[in-house]
């Protein structure tokens, strides 16, 4: 029996509409998962730590990477650039692990391109103004990048029907519930069923 890959999950949403604090809620349920670590060269806010929440560089260093093929994606958001790092995401596939990415829309397209079996969520706030309540609400940007964020969320959330599965963080328990559900059906896909139940199937269908 070959060995299965993990799958690759892509969630995306503007800033502010909830996908951090839903995927980190995801992974208390489901620990199977690995959270892939982004690279940025956005400023560390309050609490962030490096190589927990982002490997934080300089743009010379993020560029040097570029050109050296580090990243599996790269895109800049909000003037700032981010990236996934090809080896670790790949290790982790190929040891069997499932793996999340938490990237905009931009980066999103590009692992579409490279890694078509990947699994892609993208996740809208209720309305503008409860977006706007959160992002202000979280207190963690100066009021200038809040703007820009903001300014920026149509454009993103545009490409929402790019997405495999889109959510609405309105409830935040019915939102963690449907994505918890996009993981556990991936999970029971038949070729993956197949392959894991093999000596049940074996037995069931013995003559
Ligand atoms: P927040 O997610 O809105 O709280 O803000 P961040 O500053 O952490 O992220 C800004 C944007 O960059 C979001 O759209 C992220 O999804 C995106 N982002 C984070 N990491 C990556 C990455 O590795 N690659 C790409 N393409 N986008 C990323
Ligand atoms: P993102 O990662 O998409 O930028 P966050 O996960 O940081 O967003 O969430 C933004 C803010 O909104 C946080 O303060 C978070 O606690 C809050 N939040 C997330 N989901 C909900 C929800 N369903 N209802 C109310 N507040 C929420
Ligand atoms: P923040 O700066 O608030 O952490 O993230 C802002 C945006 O950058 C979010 O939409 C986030 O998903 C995106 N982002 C974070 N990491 C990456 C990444 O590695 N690649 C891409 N393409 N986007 C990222």
């Amino acid at each position: 029996m070959s060995v299965e890959a993990g799958t690759l999950f892509v969630v995306a949403a503007p800033s502010g509409a909830g996908k951090s604090t839903l995927v980190n809620a995801l992974l208390e349920r489901e620990p199977a998962i690995s959270l892939s670590v982004s690279h940025t060269t956005r400023p560390p806010r309050t609490g962030e730590l490096y190589g927990r929440h982002y490997y934080f560089v300089e743009r010379a260093e993020f560029e040097r990477e570029i050109a050296e093929g580090v990243f599996l994606e790269h895109a800049e958001v909000h003037g700032n650039l981010y990236g996934t790092s090809r080896t670790s995401v790949q290790e982790l596939l190929s040891q069997g692990r499932d793996v999340l990415l938490e990237i905009d829309w931009q980066g999103a397209e590009q692992i579409r391109r490279s890694k078509p079996d990947c699994v892609s969520v993208f996740i809208l706030p209720p309305s503008r103004a409860e977006l706007e309540r959160r992002l202000r609400g979280r207190g963690s940007d100066s009021a200038e990048v809040i703007e820009r964020r903001l300014r920026n969320s149509r454009g993103e959330m545009a490409h929402a029907h790019e997405f495999d599965y889109i959510l609405v963080n309105d409830v935040f328990e019915d939102a963690l519930a449907d994505l918890q559900a996009i993981v556990r059906a991936v999970r029971l896909r038949s070729a993956l069923q197949w392959q894991r139940h093999e000596s049940l199937i074996t037995e069931l269908l013995a003559l």
